[in-house]
């Protein structure tokens, strides 16, 4: 390796650049709330949901304290507990997973589809019992699952479909927004997501009013106004600072989203050439590029060759849920989760990230692939 080559260091990620880019807008915002003295919920937090309800084409929306949160208040909106079934994909983050077993529901997972990596429509029927009450969809890495089938078979089997929106803001199915398409969507602003806070914070959208009145209970213990509690709640509410940020960076974020797009081209038209699996897009839908993934051949000794030539990379995710400690079950049955698993390499990618980086992964990627 010569020097020129490991001298160069190429981030995962950095999130530094957008802030440089909003630096006066963020810290108005921020000083403004602090000077306002309301630190939780309040104007600046009801502003972020009538704000993002509109962005997200739905007509309520519910601020939380994070995504794993809005994901168990959302299953507990809906009635989800004790003796009922959810079906989840075999590939996500684990919060998609927990939030059922959270709620004391049974988690009954599904494997994805090849090439898409979203969950398969026909091994949702296949899974389905008389205790399944609701289906989880994820749009993995920012791309939309296939909500036509998987809607008409929640319709024929009268189960309710919560989309795990959490790494797709600004993905599109059919020219409507993911999140919007089920009986409710969540969407989690984590630093590093699509749309993100200075911390944690998260939504939950619908157009079922009578949900998200339930919902905003639950997340704020019990409580419809001082001193009246209705039920045993929680809190999970979001914090103005986070709010103040969001509302500033949500008028950025479809110029971010056009970025991720453009910036997931040009990898996509530089490694055409080489033996590994790019993503796919549809024709019908926008994938948002919340991670940029490629398949390949001895993914570990690639991963440790990029980090020796200063390249950072991840793995989403290197185990499939059904494997992990909490649920312990064979590989069997998700051939394609564990196939992703195997195989997957998240590389560098952000809305800013430098053509100069993606050049430095593509000439280290066609070394060694
Ligand atoms: C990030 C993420 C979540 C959880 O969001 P947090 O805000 O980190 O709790 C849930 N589901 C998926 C698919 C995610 O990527």
């Amino acid at each position: 390796m010569n020097q020129s080559r490991s001298s160069r260091q190429v981030p995962f990620v950095d999130l530094s650049c957008q802030y440089a880019s909003i630096q006066k807008e963020i810290d108005d915002a921020i000083s403004h709330v602090i000077h306002d003295g309301w630190f939780v919920g309040g104007k600046e937090v009801a502003a972020f949901e009538r704000n993002y309800a509109q962005y997200t084409g739905v007509k309520y929306c519910l601020g939380c304290a994070n995504g794993s949160d809005a994901l168990e208040i959302a299953l507990e909106g809906i009635g989800v507990g004790p003796n009922d079934e959810v079906i989840v994909p075999a590939m996500s983050w684990i919060a998609t997973s927990g939030a059922v077993g959270r709620v004391g529901a049974h988690v009954v997972f599904v494997d994805i589809l090849p090439g898409k990596f979203t969950i398969d429509p026909q091994d949702i029927v296949r899974k389905i019992t008389h205790r399944t009450k609701a289906i989880i969809v994820v749009h993995l890495y920012g791309r939309p699952a296939e909500m036509d089938e998987i809607l008409e078979i929640a319709r024929e089997n009268n189960l309710l479909v919560i989309e795990d929106a959490a790494q797709a803001h600004g993905a599109l199915y059919k020219g409507k927004p993911v999140g919007s398409l089920g009986h409710v969507g969540i969407f989690s602003f984590y630093p590093s997501k699509n749309l993100g806070s200075f911390g944690d914070a998260g939504c939950i959208v619908s157009n079922d009013g009578d949900l998200i009145t339930k919902c905003r209970w639950i997340a704020n213990n019990g409580q419809p106004e001082r001193n009246v509690h209705l039920i045993e709640g929680r809190n999970s509410r979001m914090d103005a600072i986070q709010a103040a940020v969001l509302n500033v960076k949500l008028r950025h974020l479809p110029l971010w989203i056009a970025q991720r797009s453009q910036k997931a081209r040009y990898y996509i038209d530089a490694l055409g050439e080489l033996p590994i699996e790019l993503p796919s897009m549809d024709k019908h839908s926008e994938h948002a590029f919340h991670l940029f993934i490629v398949l390949l051949d001895n993914r570990d000794h690639v991963q440790q060759y990029l980090t020796e030539c200063g390249v950072q990379t991840q793995i989403h995710y290197p185990s499939a849920l059904p494997m992990l400690k909490p649920y312990g079950l064979s590989s069997d049955e998700y051939p394609v989760a564990k196939m992703l698993a195997e195989r997957c390499i998240s590389l560098p990618f952000y809305p800013e990230i430098p053509e100069n980086d993606m050049d430095h992964v593509i000439d280290q990627l066609k070394h060694i692939v």
